[in-house]
């Protein structure tokens, strides 16, 4: 069988169920052998009814007793199947599943797996398998796949048992003394075993290879990508005196601000084209490190630009270099969605004439109608925030200028490596001077009322500032705003009706925000109550606490940058996480944040509990999904794989020679390839 054919047509599937499928994104033949188990269940664990416990995962053998349905609201069916063993009576429930009534009928024997629920001296399996005895085929471990409403896991398992009946053999793509040197399986072993595991053994096998190619295939596509980028030819920049810089500087730069600085003028004065990622936790000071590179590039006669997420930190970078630069004799122009539409056509005229040499601003940097007289270096802060597309779409504005992308994101350097293959890594691994910690604390929600009456209060009444973050809704503004103007007026009636209090949030004008952040600058707002939007880079030194709700619902990595909006200034810091949820990780994450302020401890253990699939975006990163590697679970395979990738390019390096193989990445990276490929 070909494996692209519609899945439709596939004997035994048909228009119904090739409906269903195409919504869980199969199409083809192919997509639904790659359509991997989410995780696999022992069905061997058999129990006799009057052992069964609470909560836990068996399976029964049993004959039915009778078969009763009921329709509750919104026309649920339940579906309740009594059955028993020589032991006692259980009950097995089941939604939405009117087939059983057709297959299943009184006196049949039956195999059932599901999870142990007892209620006023009743035995119930919920979440429930059901199979006649002399059909289950193995009742053993059984793959459970990843749906969506309408597709059962039974379904699942049943169109697979079609299509392997249909005799068909998955073609070989890796070369073969590579399975020969990581003892691999045939990749049609693989897949007949992942969906059908003949034992536990074979299942190991078959996960151990498809992890292996995942990684493979991973690492082959970004090095080719790399390799791909470090052929250009880019501007060779002089390394001028920087000491009229410095001497303006109202500070020291710190050893890793200087060494970070020597690595983007070592990648600035080679003719290669820098693709440098400064990676540097909150407050560690990237944007003086970026200002000074952006020093160099304009005395070396070229335009500069630099890119942020949000109009308050793009005006904040713009004040900051206009004050210093505009001392050096450097003009700095700022472009954001919301000037006026004469003024913004007074900087495009500018910038596409030369008058300006740093434009500095947000999205709106990278609109068609944005021309650059010379464009030859530039930066993008906070990079978590954008898409590769959008990084790149900025630097074709130039003839391949020199690319510095900043994060307060810190990643574990080998998965830096793996995610941003394409880019060189520099750390700022150290604060400035006379930082102090901050101290955190998490309390439950309950007690969240002394924290406002006791803590806030007495902080404002210190003279200091205070940000309340609001709960994160969801990925919209206009209910995040919404959430952030009813804890306004919550707070307001019950708290603090005597402060002063401010609201910020996305939804706002740039006007109304830039007011009001002025406002709190200038110490006219005691109190901002305000969404996300001030995560990234805000800096007013008179804030020293930080309450946050609903921790639970950020990551931790974005609490960090969150309470990294405290703690700027001499005065002794403070942040609070109200949390309303009990579950472990919840606590494991709260207790994270507590215990230490290294924001890239933090985010290795965030990405231990959460996982990198949640962790990162990975469309974002244009990199293709793992579906069965992990890249915490694997890190032994995975480094097996990052050297047979360099091997086989050292030898291959376009893979002409392995053209199955290439076909393979090009497949997996295609989509992903198009959005990160820089031409
Ligand atoms: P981030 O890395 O989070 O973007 P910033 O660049 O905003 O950090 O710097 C945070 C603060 O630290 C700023 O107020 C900046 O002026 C100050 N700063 C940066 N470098 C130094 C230094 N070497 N010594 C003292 N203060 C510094
Ligand atoms: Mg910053």
């Amino acid at each position: 069988m070909n494996l692209n054919m519609d899945i439709q047509y596939i004997k035994g599937i048909g228009p119904k169920k090739a409906y269903k499928l195409n919504k869980l994104g199969i199409f083809t033949l192919k997509d639904m052998i790659y359509y991997f188990p989410r995780s696999f269940e022992d069905r061997g664990n058999f129990k006799k009814v009057c052992t069964l416990e609470q909560d836990e995962k068996v399976s029964v053998k049993a004959v039915i007793i009778s078969i009763t349905s009921k329709e509750v609201k919104n026309k649920m069916e339940v579906i309740n199947v009594v059955v028993k063993d020589e032991t006692g009576f259980l009950t097995l429930t089941f939604f939405n599943q009117s087939y059983i009534k057709k297959y299943f009928k009184v006196n049949d024997y039956v195999l059932a797996f599901g999870k142990v629920k007892k209620e006023y001296g009743k035995v119930y399996l919920t979440s429930c398998e059901i199979e006649h005895l002399n059909k289950a085929s193995s009742f053993n471990i059984t793959p459970v796949y990843p749906l969506t409403y309408g597709v059962t896991n039974n379904e699942i398992v049943s169109i697979f048992k079609t299509i392997f009946n249909n005799e068909i053999k998955v073609k070989e793509y890796l070369p073969l003394d590579v399975i020969k040197k990581h003892n691999l399986c045939s990749i049609d072993y693989a897949i007949k075993n992942i969906h059908f595991p003949s034992s536990k053994e074979a299942l190991k096998v078959a996960l151990y290879r498809i992890v292996f190619e995942e990684f493979l295939a991973l690492q082959l596509g970004l090095f080719m990508f790399k390799t791909g980028i470090n052929d250009e030819i880019g501007i060779s920049f002089d390394i001028c005196d920087l000491d009229e810089i410095k001497k303006v500087l109202p500070f020291e730069l710190t050893n890793a601000q200087n060494r970070t600085l020597n690595e983007i003028l070592q990648d600035m004065n080679s003719t290669k084209v820098m693709n440098r990622l400064v990676q540097g936790d909150v407050g560690s000071g990237k944007t003086v490190v970026a200002l000074i590179a952006i020093f160099n590039a304009v005395k070396n006669n070229y335009q500069a630009s630099l890119m942020a997420p949000t109009e308050i930190l793009a005006e904040q970078h713009y004040s900051y270099f206009c004050e210093t630069l505009e001392k050096l004799g450097i003009k700095t122009g700022l472009l954001v969605g919301s000037l006026t539409k004469k003024k913004k056509e007074e900087v495009l005229f500018k910038v596409k004439n030369g008058e300006i040499d740093v434009l500095i601003g947000t999205h709106a940097l990278i609109e068609d109608n944005v021309e650059f007289n010379n464009l030859g270096f530039v930066i993008t802060d906070e990079q978590h925030r954008f898409g590769v597309k959008q990084r790149n779409k900025l630097s074709k504005k130039g003839n391949n200028p020199d690319i510095l992308v900043m994060t307060a994101t810190p990643i574990p350097r080998t998965l830096a490596l793996i995610l941003y293959g394409d880019l060189d890594i520099s750390i700022i691994d150290e604060l400035p001077p006379g930082r102090q910690k901050i101290d955190t604390m998490a309390i439950e929600k309950s007690k969240r009322a002394s924290i406002y009456n006791s803590f806030a209060r007495k902080e404002v009444q210190k003279g200091r500032q205070v940000y309340i973050v609001c709960p994160l809704v969801e990925e919209s503004e206009n209910i995040d705003a919404k959430s952030a103007v009813e804890l306004l007026e919550e707070l307001k009636s019950e708290f603090f009706s005597d402060l002063r209090l401010g609201l910020l949030h996305g939804k706002m004008k740039s006007s109304e925000k830039d007011s009001i952040m002025k406002s709190f600058k200038n110490q006219e707002i005691d109190i901002l109550v305000s969404t996300t939007v001030i995560e990234v880079g805000v800096n007013v030194p008179n804030a020293t606490l930080m309450i946050i709700e609903n921790a639970e619902r950020f990551g931790l990595a974005q609490l960090h940058q969150l309470r990294g909006r405290v703690g700027r200034g001499s005065e002794k810091s403070y942040c609070v996480l109200v949390y309303n949820s009990k579950t472990e990780v919840c606590k494991q994450r709260m207790n994270i944040m507590q215990e230490t302020n290294d924001g890239f401890k933090i985010s290795e253990k965030d990405l231990e509990i959460r996982g990198p699939g949640e962790f990162f975006g990975t469309k974002q990163h244009g990199i293709p999904e793992l579906k069965v590697a992990n890249i915490f679970k694997h890190m032994k395979i995975l480094k097996l794989a990052q050297n047979e990738a360099k091997e086989i390019l050292l030898k291959d390096i376009n893979l002409k020679n392995n053209i199955e193989l290439k076909r393979y990445i090009v497949d997996k990276f295609e989509k992903s390839l198009k959005e990160i490929s820089l031409n």
